[in-house]
């Protein structure tokens, strides 16, 4: 595997920010990724109402933007949903889909995740497609038979050229929010594992951007961005703090050295 993949550091804003704030945090932001150079993408999925705001605030910057979900469908009586051609004219990139949070509060299945993702895609977005196993599972030691059948049913809605295009985040549930990360060794365990399933549907899957998403801060970033198969991460608390976000593009600029 190539070691020379570029980094891919994106923020999951959740529901947090307000105008003010998040005008000093994506000027801070844009201002201190230009100072990394080549190597390292930046992004920021921000909630919908800032979409607006990211795109004033980040266009002709190197920090690319983006949302937290899209709807499956491309236009319609969606009461509620927000279509992926409506991000579009935002200028955003990204889609998180099948985030934890949404599967469990969502009740989101995994159909439905590869649904988001294939409509993101044929709109011409990038979903970050998100896998991870329940502390019950890892214990059970169904890791693998978990994200394995989450990514199997993205997988199956999408040709290759399509499965080519996506972003996979690996997010243990119980390493979200709670400040306990998986460690390095485990991380890397299981992006190999995506990394081979992805091979098995597409020739390209060495491109395939696959990051570690769970309680990634300033102090664990630059070991886990260290390992074969991860390629940055995906950043939720920590990104809130343009210093500490910063703090992780740097590690991600800081292994590719
Ligand atoms: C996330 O919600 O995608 C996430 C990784 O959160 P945190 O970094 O706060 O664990």
């Amino acid at each position: 595997m190539s070691r020379q993949r570029a980094k891919l550091v994106v923020g999951n804003w959740k529901m947090h920010g307000r105008m003010q704030e998040n005008a000093v945090l994506l000027t801070e932001v844009a201002s201190g990724a230009s100072a990394l150079r080549n190597g390292v993408d930046v992004g920021v999925c921000v909630p919908y109402p800032y979409l607006a705001q990211a795109q004033a605030l980040l266009e002709g910057s190197v920090v690319r933007w983006g949302v937290q979900d899209v709807s499956a469908h491309a236009q319609g009586a969606f009461t509620g949903e927000v279509a992926a051609e409506m991000t579009l004219d935002f200028g955003a990139t990204y889609a998180i889909v099948g985030h934890s949070e949404r599967r469990a509060y969502h009740h989101e299945t995994p159909e439905l995740v590869g649904a988001k993702a294939r409509r993101a895609l044929e709109a011409g977005l990038t979903p970050i497609v998100c896998v991870g196993e329940t502390l019950d599972e890892r214990e059970r030691e169904a890791t693998e038979q978990v994200i394995g059948a989450q990514l199997d049913a993205v997988l199956l809605m999408l040709n290759e050229e399509q499965a080519a295009r996506i972003v996979v985040a690996y997010e243990p549930v119980w390493a979200i929010g709670t400040g306990k990360s998986a460690t390095a060794d485990q991380a890397q365990r299981v992006h190999a594992f995506l990394r081979k399933k992805l091979a098995e549907k597409c020739a390209a899957a060495a491109e395939v951007p696959l990051l570690y998403g769970g309680s990634v801060k300033p102090e664990n970033a630059q070991e886990l961005f260290g390992q074969q198969d991860i390629d940055g991460g995906l950043i939720g608390g920590a990104s809130l703090k343009s210093k500490d976000f910063l703090a992780i593009c740097q590690a991600a600029r800081t292994v590719l050295q």
